[in-house]
């Protein structure tokens, strides 16, 4: 199939998008297009006006500034995949990045773009959501900063409104005690998973301490089970305790294309017992 008609403008500003998306309700932000023009080809969205924000400067930066790493929207997959700053910094990213399509979708794709999109079996909302990261956006009453909990707010649907444009994510910078861990099933290396885990922690004695688990592909966004990272919390971690997060896993998956509601907890579970064996290694 082909796509319905529709005009093309490349901006070159901040300003200009957002004055674009004000002017043109029925626009959108063509970013690395690997999931946008998919959509236009099967016609699930029909835009009139297509405006390409990678002539935008300054959005592809990639940076340790203090206890923080910046990631600008505009940042490949490819690039994040082989940053040392991300591999040394934010280990999980550089954990997940591999598992995202295929090299020529990582080439193509952005991160700002994943984040935006928020396909609830993608890897990078649900690994912003177990760092505690925070997005940035510009609209037009200027830049504003939402925390990754309150971002994503349903299936395909997020904080950001009509008019603005996500510049960069920002994510706790890794330290020594840092622990992190991600796995996923998918049917053929690349393809969305089944079921994915996005997981940090702190190392804390033998065991670990503010656990975060943020499960993909179980629901209309990524979700965090909570009882689960409360059974894993404090005191060392041997099968009994860790049989007893799985118990725990506080997920309602449905049924979808992919698995029966059924598999994808039997699954979750799995993962759970592999991602916890990762966040109890020391990093290298
Ligand atoms: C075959 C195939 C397999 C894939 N497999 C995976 C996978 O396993 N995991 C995965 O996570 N992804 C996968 N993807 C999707 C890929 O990662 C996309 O690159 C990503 O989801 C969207 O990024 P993009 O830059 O291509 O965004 P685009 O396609 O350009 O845009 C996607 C949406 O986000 C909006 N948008 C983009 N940038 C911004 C911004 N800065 N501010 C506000 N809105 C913005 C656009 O308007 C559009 O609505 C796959 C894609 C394909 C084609």
């Amino acid at each position: 199939m082909k796509p319905a008609s529709f005009a093309y403008k490349k901006t070159r500003s901040l300003e200009e998008a957002v004055a674009l998306l004000g002017e043109h309700k029925d626009a959108r932000l063509l970013a690395g297009g690997q999931s946008l023009i998919a959509t236009l080809n099967m016609r699930l969205s029909a835009p009139n006006l297509l405006i390409d924000i990678n002539g935008i400067g300054g959005l592809n930066g990639i940076a340790k500034r203090g206890g923080t790493v910046e990631i600008g929207a505009l940042v490949r997959h490819a690039q994040a995949e082989r940053s040392e700053t991300i591999a040394r910094h934010a280990p999980l990213i550089a954990r997940a990045m591999p598992h995202i399509g295929h090299v020529a979708i990582r080439n193509r794709g952005t991160l700002g773009g994943s984040i935006a999109f928020a396909d609830p079996a993608a890897e990078l909302p649900a690994c912003l959501m177990a760092l505690d990261g925070e997005v940035d956006a510009t609209g037009p009453k200027g830049k504003r900063t939402i925390k990754a909990e309150g971002f994503f707010k349903g299936l395909f649907e997020t904080a950001l409104g009509p008019q603005d444009v996500l510049t960069a994510i920002r994510l706790p910078a890794a330290t020594a005690d840092t622990r992190v861990g991600f796995a996923e099933l998918a049917r053929r290396h690349g393809d969305y998973a089944i079921v994915g885990l996005a997981a940090s922690a702190r190392a804390d004695g033998k065991g670990l301490a503010d656990v975060r688990l943020s499960f993909f592909g179980v629901g209309s966004t990524a979700v965090r089970a909570r009882k689960a990272e409360a059974a894993l919390s404090g005191g060392a971690i041997d099968d009994k305790r860790l049989d007893a997060a799985i118990a725990a896993l506080d997920l309602d998956p449905h049924d979808d294309v992919q698995a029966t509601a059924a598999l994808k907890k039997h699954l979750a579970g799995v993962l759970l017992r592999r991602v916890a064996k990762q966040l109890l290694e020391a990093r290298t």
